[in-house]
């Protein structure tokens, strides 16, 4: 059976919880909320960051991942996202005024550069020794995404942050390969507005978007909770029976088998 590691599952950052990037094989993750806490000294063999979207809670790790490893690296470290998420980052980040632009600085007796930007597109697949990956439309910011990870003949959705979506429940419905689903509820669902402004789920919100789900076979875990609202949102999705298939509401280390 495949899996991946979780390393952080919150919306936000608070003791205990920690921000949203997930483990797809020993040197590649999908988001950098929190690489540094969660993987130590491993943290050294990742040579590629597939980012969703460019809010700080899945890139503040960048940085620090970066300078940490620098004088370790042989091979740049990749940077895998869409042409509007990379620029943000460049821009605004790694602009020399927030952080050195580490993709114009050589590593030690190298001609590599320490970062290198790779530009992704919607529904192309890229093929790696241990997975494919897929970034596939969802709803949150102008040009996010998520990600489909497939091992084997089963493949994973990582929604990412996002609000209701048709497109994303279509993809379920079409691809029999996906067993299992990761999508974002973040607001108790009396925050209905605060969600649609937003651009993420509440359980009411996502119990109507599970109504598009057509199998009854898939697997749905929650991430990105808003700490401030833990304890609510928990007791909402369990009354809400959102947890399909023995999902789970996920944290920092869990192991997600599809
Ligand atoms: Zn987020
Ligand atoms: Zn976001």
């Amino acid at each position: 059976m495949a899996s991946i590691k979780i390393l952080g599952a919150f919306g936000g950052k608070a003791n205990g919880m920690d921000l949203t990037s997930l483990q797809i094989s020993p040197n590649s993750v999908i988001d950098a909320g929190n690489l540094i806490d969660a993987l130590g000294s491993d943290v050294q063999n990742i040579d590629n960051v597939f980012i969703t979207h460019a809010h700080l809670d899945h890139l503040v790790d960048i940085p620090f991942l970066i300078d940490d490893t620098f004088s370790l690296r042989k091979t740049p470290l990749k940077i895998y996202g869409r042409k509007e998420n990379l620029n943000h980052l460049k821009n605004h980040i790694l602009n020399w005024d927030i952080w050195p632009d580490f993709s114009q600085i050589p590593l030690i007796d190298s001609d590599h550069k320490a970062v290198e930007f790779i530009e992704i597109e919607l529904d192309k697949t890229l093929q790696f020794d241990q997975f494919d990956i897929t970034a596939i439309a969802n709803n949150h910011t102008s040009s996010s995404n998520g990600y489909i990870i497939s091992k084997h003949d089963s493949s994973i959705l990582f929604t990412s942050d996002t609000y209701c979506c048709d497109s994303l429940w279509h993809r379920v419905n079409s691809d029999l390969r996906i067993s299992t689903v990761i999508i974002d509820v973040s607001f108790p669902s009396q925050y209905e507005k605060l969600a649609h402004d937003s651009k993420h789920l509440t359980p009411k919100l996502l119990k109507q978007e599970l109504q598009k789900l057509q199998r009854d076979d898939v697997t749905i875990h929650i991430n990105h909770l808003k700490p401030y609202f833990k304890n609510e949102l928990i007791e909402q999705i369990y009354s809400n029976e959102l947890l399909l298939n023995n999902g789970s509401i996920l944290q920092s280390q869990d192991i997600v088998e599809f």
